[in-house]
């Protein structure tokens, strides 16, 4: 049997172990710094209530993981849920992406529609008569300079101009990420999550799969059906690594694998000899409400787009059907504390590429962190594992 080493057991190190189980022929070993698998994934209680670190729905536009996922986790769809977000400012909860329709409730919506205007006309007057006559209305209402956007904020000024940048973005990515300026940011392909300006539907979702487990547990039943025909060493951090022999020390014993699957910040895996790879974290504080349920029916979290210390609030019970006459809701406030989002920059992400490169053949990077992506989620880490099952069959 060929021996696979597997770092970190959140969802992308399950997922891992998983694929190689099913490939077969492999005698993989999980090593997990918590005494738990899943990381914040993992369902934790409070007050009775079922709740995660964070919302963790499955969110997925791809089909295939969806039904993989499925099969050991039966999920119940959430298509009708909404994002809102409050404005302070204005004292209104908005839909996020943002909406169109709301321009209208807005105190300034006429500002707003003046700036989205010219950002419009800007972008067509750039255009000749030829290339106007090419294009359809539909496309052409829609111009706007975004693809010349150097950093974040540019990005949204040119999607959506100053008034609405402010009201939704400005602060609302400064705290998330602990910055001075969105200028800062200058990986965003990720952003924003569907559309900038939104028409039609109001529900999150409209183009892809979201989704809860429908067992109590949430998640948890995956992380042990994955890794049930693994060694799972718990607790543990590896004390050694000499990544270009495949070689690691783990509880004293130095151990070589024919493969390594790492899901953790690939700086720790060399010493950080290029520097340190930087994240932000949050932390998480669990609130019980006297009331049955405080959001409305279709909205399950709310974002907070001002000053507020926080960013989000979510209601669990919208995601687990949990049935109690009090509520649980969760307030996350960003912090340095533990290290859960890769910052969205091009230099960090050239430091990352510089441990990638030095990783021989056989060692596979997964997840969030293993990855060094901001833009990688549940279903990701599912389809990493999968992307490394596929090569080694091959
Ligand atoms: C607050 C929050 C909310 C989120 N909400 C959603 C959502 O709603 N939907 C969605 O799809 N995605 C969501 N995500 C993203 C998604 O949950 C993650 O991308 C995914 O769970 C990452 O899994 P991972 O295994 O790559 O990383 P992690 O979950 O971070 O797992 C890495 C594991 O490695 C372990 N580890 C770290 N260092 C060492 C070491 N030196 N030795 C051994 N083990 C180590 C850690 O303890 C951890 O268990 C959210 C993320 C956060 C932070």
């Amino acid at each position: 049997m060929k021996t696979a080493l597997v770092i970190g057991g959140g969802f992308a190190g399950c997922a891992a172990a998983h694929q190689l189980a099913l490939l077969g022929g492999w005698d993989v070993t999980v090593v997990e710094a918590l005494p738990f698998l899943g990381a914040g994934v993992k369902t934790r209680f409070y007050g009775g209530h079922p709740f995660t670190y964070g919302p963790r729905h499955f969110l997925t536009p791809m089909p295939h993981v969806f039904e993989f996922l499925n099969k050991y986790v039966p999920l119940r769809r959430c298509a009708d849920h909404q994002f809102l977000t409050y404005v302070e400012r204005d004292q209104q909860f908005y839909n996020y992406p943002i909406h169109k329709d709301d321009i209208d409730r807005m105190p300034d919506g006429q500002q707003v529609r003046d700036e989205l205007g010219a950002i419009n006309l800007a972008e067509i007057a750039k255009l000749s008569q030829a290339e106007i006559g090419k294009m359809k209305h539909d496309e052409l209402v829609r111009l706007n300079g975004a693809k010349h956007a150097k950093d974040f904020e540019e990005f949204w000024l040119y999607c959506i101009g100053r008034t609405l940048y402010d009201k939704f973005v400005n602060d609302y990515s400064r705290k998330m990420w602990l910055i001075e300026t969105n200028k800062q940011i200058d990986d965003f392909l990720w952003s924003p999550k569907g559309v900038s300006l939104k028409e039609g539907p109001r529900t999150a979702w409209d183009t892809a799969i979201s989704a809860y487990p429908i067992a109590i547990n949430g998640y948890d039943d995956y992380f042990r059906i994955a890794t049930a025909d693994a060694t799972v060493l718990l607790s543990t951090m590896i004390e050694k690594y000499d990544i270009p022999r495949k070689t690691v020390v783990i509880k004293g014993e130095k151990k070589t694998f024919d493969i390594i699957v790492n899901s953790i910040s690939p700086d720790l895996l060399f010493d950080k000899c290029h520097g340190e790879l930087p994240y932000v974290g949050r932390e998480l504080y669990p609130i019980v409400l006297p009331v049955e349920f405080v959001m409305p029916p279709d909205v399950y979290f709310c974002y907070y787009a001002g000053k507020e210390r926080f960013t989000r609030i979510v209601e669990y019970k919208k995601f687990t059907l949990h049935k109690a006459p009090t509520t649980l809701v969760t307030l996350e406030v960003p912090s340095r504390q533990n290290k859960l989002y890769p910052m969205p920059f091009e230099s960090e992400k050239a430091k990352a590429k510089k441990y990638f490169d030095m990783m021989p053949d056989g060692i596979f990077s997964v997840g969030r962190a293993g990855t060094y992506l901001y833009n990688v989620d549940i279903d990701n880490t599912i389809e990493h594992a999968m992307d490394v099952a596929a090569k080694l069959k091959s």
